[in-house]
């Protein structure tokens, strides 16, 4: 399977000398550093100076490796400063604004953010970004954000922070690639990273690569469809796995059915107060969150996910569910086997996390 390059990213750093090498991540999730040029052997006089160099160095290189990473999502938009180790050193979340002139409204408060953090040319920038996405462009049609259609981001950031490395990666495909990095896929060979919250969205893992498609959309199941009966997704298709799984959908669902609550929370609380309608209305969506999946499974000839979101995050209950309906699901396609799922690692800088991962590869 190819890896694509995101576009907007330039050739690789060459600042520390050392290029930017994919990093091993260690069991506690920390990253290595593989390679040094400096091999002095540890004894004597010269165990002192190769401190004193391996010191002098890391503050170096420290400083060169930060990444600067940004997550569109459909609600908000996070900023942060990651460090070389992939941990988030300082953060902002900015509401997304009602308003046509997105852009406009939040450039300023990226610009002010990263600027005050230290950013420098140099610096790589990585942006995961809700989708669709269009990588060979730059562009970005994020469902629940319906003034950017084939909006150039990657322009407007390069122009926004005068920066020379821009990199891009559907936010889905940010987890997978953050899992399996630091998180709950280490060691994991092929992968479905998924999540369930607002939407519903993936990013496939393949012989211990992402594999991104031709537009940096695979694995884009929550929008695949799973009945006949007609119903719309705001995407435009009919009947998709969101419309049936996602957090928002399923509150709507028991709006409809006369149950009061304003949000996904209320409705868990509900069924675990013992309502059987609110049960119900979760587990139906665990179902379609199941039906997609193991079509995924069936597609790549895969067998594991990690799921995460909030939907998942939200109970037992819910991820007992999941995992009962992949059981039946994958029932009667014998080369599946027995479905995994696995709930995820990593939760609210997943996407922070996997962009700079992403940026530090470009
Ligand atoms: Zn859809």
């Amino acid at each position: 399977m190819r890896g694509r390059s995101a576009v907007g990213s330039a050739e690789p750093c060459q600042g520390s000398g050392r290029g930017f090498e994919p990093r091993r991540p260690l069991a506690g999730g920390v990253a290595e550093r593989r390679g040094s040029g400096l091999q002095i052997p540890l004894h004597g006089f010269k165990s002192r100076l190769h401190l004193k160099v391996q010191r002098i160095t890391t503050l170096f290189e420290i400083e060169l490796s930060m990444f600067f990473a940004i997550d569109i999502g459909g609600t908000k938009v996070a900023i942060a400063k990651v460090s070389e180790r992939f941990e988030v050193v300082k953060k902002l979340e900015i509401p997304v604004p009602k308003s046509q002139d997105v852009w406009a409204n939040i450039s300023p408060i990226i610009k002010d953010f990263f600027n005050s953090n230290d950013l420098e040319k140099s610096h790589p920038v990585g942006i995961s970004t809700a989708g669709p996405i269009n990588l060979e462009k730059g562009e970005i049609s994020p469902v629940n954000i319906p003034s950017w259609r084939n909006f150039p981001l990657i322009d407007n950031v390069k122009k926004l922070l005068e920066v020379e490395k821009v990199s891009m990666i559907g936010d889905a495909a940010a987890i997978a690639i953050a899992e399996h990095t630091v998180g709950a896929g280490q060691g994991l060979t092929d992968f479905l990273g998924a999540t369930v919250s607002t939407g519903v969205g993936g990013g496939v893992i393949i012989n211990n690569q992402i594999y991104l498609g031709t537009t940096g959309n695979s694995a884009f199941f929550g929008h695949t469809r799973i009945n006949l009966a007609g119903n719309v997704c705001p995407c435009g298709r009919l009947d998709c796995v969101e419309l049936y799984a996602s957090g928002p959908n399923l509150v709507r669902t028991a709006n409809k059915l006369e149950i009061a609550v304003e949000n996904f929370e209320e409705l868990t609380k509900l069924a675990l107060s013992g309502n059987d309608l609110a049960k119900q209305i979760i587990d139906n969506g665990a179902k379609a969150m199941a039906i997609g999946i193991i079509n995924f499974f069936c597609d790549f000839d895969i067998n594991t996910a990690i799921v995460g979101g909030g939907v998942m995050q939200s109970s037992e209950f819910y991820r007992t569910a999941l995992q009962a309906h992949m059981n039946k699901e994958a029932e009667k396609v014998q080369f599946i086997g027995k479905p995994k799922l696995i709930p995820a690692k990593l939760e609210r800088d997943t996407c922070l996390i996997g962009a700079a991962i992403w940026a530090s590869k470009q």
